[in-house]
């Protein structure tokens, strides 16, 4: 098994494979003014398993596209979209992040949780804007300093982690000088990373390494989540992601 598909083993039948919450979800959309019409079309992409997907049906109308790179994602939304009866309103489709196949300008808003690192933020909201319509908006979850200095250690973990993690006012920056304004930004509480995303993540551990027959690959993805883990609960009031919603100004 390569490392990627250890990945999605360990995550299988999570509900999210991010931080966040339903709460912050709707924290988030209430920074967004779209009339309530049934034409709207709204792409959700790094979807995952879609936790934050059935969120955005229950409280906008429209349609959503939830995209994602890997199809055992898709399917467990698919299973649950079924079972809600949502498949005239949520399809799932997948693709690169980094190779779209929307058309120029047709979403009316664009969603990613916890995704867009994966081609970085500043790429992602330079590429995506192409995606909206004029006055569109765009609302991201990002790895964010929430204090202007921090302690050494967890400096080193992210940045070597994640080399573009910097405050918010720089990620704002970044917005502005690609076009957009800001309506809206909070940092997601630590509830949402323990309660949503870390505690039901550490439940998968004893399952996943049964699965795995305990390899050598296995418990090493098992070791760096912990350590994750561990730096969040020691170091949480200097980090979290940042939720940026903003409007597309052309
Ligand atoms: N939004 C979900 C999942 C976040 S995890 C949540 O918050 O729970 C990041 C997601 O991005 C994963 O589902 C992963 O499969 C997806 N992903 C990673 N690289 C991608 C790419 N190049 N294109 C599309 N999706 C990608």
């Amino acid at each position: 098994m390569t490392e990627l598909e250890l990945l999605l083993d360990l995550f299988k039948n999570t509900e999210r494979q991010g931080p966040g919450s339903p709460e912050d979800t709707r924290r988030a959309l209430s920074f967004v003014e779209l009339p309530s019409d049934e034409q709207l079309q709204v792409a959700d992409i790094g979807c995952g398993s879609g936790g934050q997907t059935l969120t955005l049906a229950e409280h906008l109308s429209g349609n959503i596209t939830a995209v994602d790179l890997f199809p055992s994602l898709l399917d467990e939304l698919n299973d649950q979209v079924w079972a809600k009866g949502l498949e005239n309103r949520i399809q799932t489709r997948s693709e690169s992040m980094e190779n779209l196949s929307f058309e120029s300008g047709s979403l009316d808003l664009i969603w990613s949780e916890g995704a867009i690192y994966n081609m970085g933020f500043e790429n992602g909201i330079r590429q995506w804007k192409q995606y909206l319509k004029p006055q569109g908006y765009l609302a991201v979850s990002e790895l964010t300093w929430i204090t202007p200095e921090r302690p050494a250690e967890i400096e080193k973990y992210w940045t070597q982690e994640y080399p573009e993690i910097d405050t918010a006012a720089i990620k704002i920056r970044l917005l502005e000088k690609h076009g957009y304004t800001l309506t809206g930004y909070f940092h997601l509480p630590r509830e949402s990373w323990w309660e949503h995303y870390y505690m039901p993540l550490q439940a998968c551990f004893a399952p996943f390494l049964e699965r795995q027959a305990h390899t050598e690959a296995a418990r090493n993805i098992v070791a760096e989540h912990q350590q994750e883990i561990e730096l969040f609960e020691k170091y949480h009031a200097y980090f979290s992601y940042g939720f940026y919603i903003a409007r597309n100004n052309e």
